[in-house]
C-alpha cells in the first residue's frame, strides 16, 4: 500500500518549521502548538492510520521510506519533541547562515534550506544551482552547540576524516542512543509485507521465538529487503524496530535452514543491542558469537549460505 503524496506532505511541514524558525524567536516556541504545522502533523498520522486500517494493515507494512516519515511525524507529535526541534533548526539555520560568507563554493545562493528528519543520512548536503538543501538526522537534535557547528562546517567543506569520525563517534552517546529510541517507539508489528513468495518470515520469527527465546522477543517489523543484496543477508535496524532479510533468500530453491539462521542471527541482534566502546559500535561481540553457535544445525548453515553466494 502507498499513501498518496506522502513525500510531499512532508516537505510542505519542513518548509513550514523553516519558515516558523526564521519568522519567530526561540521564545516564541509555545505559539507552534497553536499553528498550523502543528495540526498539519496531527492530521498526517491521522491519515496514515486510518488509510492502513481501511486496507487491514498497520503503518509498519509501508515501505521503508514511507515508514520513516512516519516515525517522524509520530515522533514530532510529543510537544517536548517538537521544542527540542524548533531549537535544534534554529540553531542550525544560524551556525549556517553565519559560516557560509567564508565558502567560495556557496556564494550566491539564493535558497538555504535545512531540515532535520529520519532519513538513512545522518547528515547530507545538496547544492543544485543557487539552492543549498542540508539534511541533518532528527537524533542529532541534541548534539551539544560545538559539535553541530563541527558538523555543518565538515559538511561545507565536502567532509574531512577526523572530523567525520568525531561526528559519528557522537552516535555512540546515550543522549543519541535515547534519542534514536523515542524516534522508534514502541514497536509495530506489520500484518501483510513479511510474506515472501516462498517463505512467511513471521512464521520463521515465531518458530525461533519459541525455541531459542522462551518467547520473550517482541515481534518488530519483518520485512524483505527493497533489493537483492550480494553482500548482506539480513539487517536489524534499531532505530526501525524493523528485521530486513535480503529478499534474495526468498527463492524456491533456498533451504528453510538458511533463513531461519539468517533470522535467528538478527533477533540476536533484537535481543543484544549493540556496545559502544570509545565511539565505536560492536555488533558480533564474544557474547553474540557464543550464542549464534547455539543454532541447532549452526554448521550446516553457515555452509549453505555460502553456497548461496
Ligand atoms: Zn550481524
Amino acid at each position: 500500500m502507498r499513501i498518496q503524496n506522502l513525500g510531499k506532505t512532508i516537505q510542505q511541514i519542513q518548509h513550514e518549521f523553516s519558515e516558523f524558525v526564521l519568522q519567530n524567536t526561540q521564545e516564541k516556541t509555545d505559539t507552534l502548538f497553536s499553528s498550523e504545522i502543528y495540526r498539519h502533523i496531527k492530521k498526517s498520522i491521522h491519515r496514515i492510520d486510518i488509510l492502513c486500517a481501511k486496507h487491514n494493515v498497520t503503518p509498519a507494512d509501508l515501505a521503508t521510506p514511507s515508514f520513516r516519515k512516519y516515525l517522524w511525524l509520530r515522533f514530532l507529535a510529543e510537544r517536548e519533541n517538537t521544542k527540542a526541534h524548533i531549537c535544534a533548526l534554529s540553531n542550525g539555520y544560524s551556525v549556517l547562515l553565519q559560516s557560509i560568507p567564508a565558502y567560495k563554493n556557496y556564494k550566491n545562493l539564493k535558497t538555504i534550506h535545512i531540515q532535520f528528519d529520519c532519513s538513512s543520512y545522518l547528515f547530507h548536503i545538496k547544492k543544485t544551482q543557487d539552492k543549498l538543501h542540508f539534511q541533518i538526522h532528527e537524533a542529532l537534535m541534541h548534539m551539544p552547540a560545538d559539535l553541530m557547528c563541527t558538523l555543518i562546517t565538515t559538511a561545507l567543506n565536502q567532509k574531512s576524516r577526523k572530523e567525520l569520525a568525531t561526528i559519528k563517534s557522537y552516535t555512540a552517546t546515550r543522549e543519541y542512543q535515547k534519542c534514536i529510541a523515542a524516534i522508534a517507539g514502541q514497536p509495530i508489528a506489520n500484518k501483510k509485507t513479511y510474506r515472501g513468495k516462498f517463505f512467511n518470515l513471521q512464521n520463521i520469527f515465531h518458530a525461533n521465538n519459541r525455541q531459542y527465546f522462551n518467547n520473550t522477543l517482541v515481534q518488530p517489523r519483518l520485512v524483505w529487503s527493497s533489493q537483492k543484496s550480494t553482500s548482506r543477508w539480513g539487517y536489524f535496524h534499531p532505530e526501525l524496530h524493523t528485521i530486513s532479510i535480503n529478499k534474495k533468500l526468498d527463492a524456491p530453491g533456498t533451504p528453510i535452514l538458511a533463513v531461519k539462521y539468517i533470522m535467528f542471527h538478527e533477533m540476536l541482534h533484537q535481543n543484544l543491542g549493540f556496545q559502544h566502546i570509545n565511539g565505536r559500535r560492536y555488533a558480533h561481540t564474544k557474547e553474540f558469537k557464543q550464542q549464534e553457535k547455539t543454532f541447532e544445525g549452526y554448521r550446516q548453515a553457515e555452509n549453505l549460505i555460502k553456497l548461496i553466494q
